[in-house]
């Protein structure tokens, strides 16, 4: 078997093929490889709601036979009051989704190798220049890529990661049937054609749960938070299964709902500041950094580009009659990540940890707030632009903003 490529990825999630797809598509020898058996790929790491937009399938050739349901409209609920916003989208089969993607990659001249755990890097002289799989099996390349997600074998070897368990978000999901989807009650929006996010500590302290509509009374039902002091300051001693059980046994919305059988997600991710991203010939993409937006955990489309930043990087150091696979050249990545991947990340993670320390009164008054403000001011907040985060906020929220502002200076 080939034991030297030009680029080497670890992990065939969403961000390690998408590389591979654009390096294989020019003309590089890429090899991926993955933990997971092909004929079972993808079991474990089928995890994801695959909530996506138009801008990710268009920038990245997604066809729509990977799509369960297009959707209208995202929906934010509060315990007592939902805010809908018109916004096409697109929940994704993630089985599906993922299986398209190796195979476009293999015919674009990607080498994919199933069974192949990655367990460390191969050093020379201190800098990477090959991983070691499947016990003692060595590759060798002159760009390696961490894209194993959380898991991270290659950049925690390397000294890059700095991806911490107190930053560890947890989720679950099933995929339900017979869901009450058309509001009925006044305080419940429609959620046929819709992606809805809901506020509210009961069901997922310190973070959100979510129904994603997949199809007639079909839906995607999950919760997810991380165990870090907004979650110790609502939640009580349920697991993350207990959590979804009581949403499911409490909301009128599930009375008559099923599980179907088989169709449970189950995942992590980091919401932290990015640390190192490369290094002497490695980059790490994807939730392997992490790149996943903190506040709504869309994740797909930010590994993604990550993927992509990390080819343009390759190829600028393969490129010249005598490749620079140095640190400094290399980081053309790091400069691509932070303009384009994932701008204003600091912004974000503040409103996140902001928002998830909120109680769950201050929720209603939120979406009261998100129904009177105009849309440029919405998006400019999602985006992290301080002015329009002010207008959000509330004299009544000083004795909430010093709590957040201990909580900082502790950590
Ligand atoms: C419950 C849940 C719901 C989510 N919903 C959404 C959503 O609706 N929309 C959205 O945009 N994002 C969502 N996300 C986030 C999104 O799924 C992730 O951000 C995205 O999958 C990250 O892609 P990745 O390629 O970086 O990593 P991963 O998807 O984690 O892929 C890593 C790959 O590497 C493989 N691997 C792991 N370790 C090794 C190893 N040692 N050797 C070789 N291979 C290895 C794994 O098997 C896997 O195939 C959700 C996440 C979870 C957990």
């Amino acid at each position: 078997m080939r034991d030297s490529f030009d680029v080497v990825i670890a992990g065939a999630g969403p961000a390690g093929a998408q590389c591979a797809r654009d390096l294989a598509a020019r003309g590089y020898d890429v090899v991926v490889l993955e933990t997971e058996p092909e004929d079972e790929f993808p079991r474990q790491s089928n995890k994801s709601t695959g909530g996506t937009f138009p801008s990710m399938m268009t920038a990245f050739g997604i066809p729509d036979d990977v799509v369960m349901q297009f959707t209208d409209t995202v929906v934010i609920e509060s315990p007592n009051d939902h805010f809908v916003q018109e916004q096409t989208g697109a929940v994704l089969e993630f089985a599906d989704f993922k299986t398209f993607l190796v195979e476009d990659g293999q015919e674009r001249g990607a080498e994919y190798r199933f069974d192949a755990r990655v367990s460390k890097p191969i050093t020379e002289g201190g800098k990477i220049v090959g991983v070691q799989y499947s016990g003692s099996e060595k590759v060798y390349g002159d760009i390696i890529v961490d894209a194993t997600g959380p898991s991270a074998p290659l950049a925690k070897g390397l000294g890059v990661s700095s991806l911490e368990r107190k930053n560890q978000a947890i989720g679950l999901e099933y995929e339900l049937e017979g869901v009450e989807l058309d509001g009925g009650r006044p305080r419940y929006a429609d959620l046929h054609d819709a992606m809805m996010l809901r506020l509210d500590h009961e069901y997922a302290p310190g973070g959100y749960s979510w129904i994603f509509h997949t199809g007639e009374d079909t839906a995607k039902v999950g919760v997810c938070y991380i165990q870090n002091e907004s979650y110790q300051r609502y939640g009580t001693d349920r697991t993350v299964d207990g959590y979804l059980q009581h949403w499911m046994d409490t909301d009128p919305r599930f009375e008559g709902a099923e599980r179907l059988e088989g169709k449970q997600h189950r995942g992590s991710a980091h919401i932290q500041p990015p640390g190192q991203l490369s290094t002497d010939n490695f980059m790490a993409i994807g939730d392997t950094v992490p790149t996943i937006d903190p506040l709504w955990g869309e994740g797909i489309n930010k590994g993604m580009k990550s993927a992509r930043a990390a080819a343009i990087a390759a190829d600028h150091c393969l490129t010249p009659d005598t490749p620079d696979t140095s640190a400094e050249n290399i980081s053309l990545y790091d400069t691509l990540w932070h303009r384009d991947v994932a701008p204003r990340m600091d912004a974000r993670l503040f409103i996140t940890q902001l928002m998830y320390l909120a109680p769950n009164d201050r929720y209603d008054t939120l979406l009261r707030d998100l129904k009177r403000l105009d849309p440029d001011t919405l998006s400019e907040a999602n985006k992290g632009n301080k002015r329009a985060i002010r207008k959000l906020l509330h004299l009544d929220d000083i004795p909430l903003l010093a709590t957040f502002a201990k909580q900082r200076l502790r950590n």
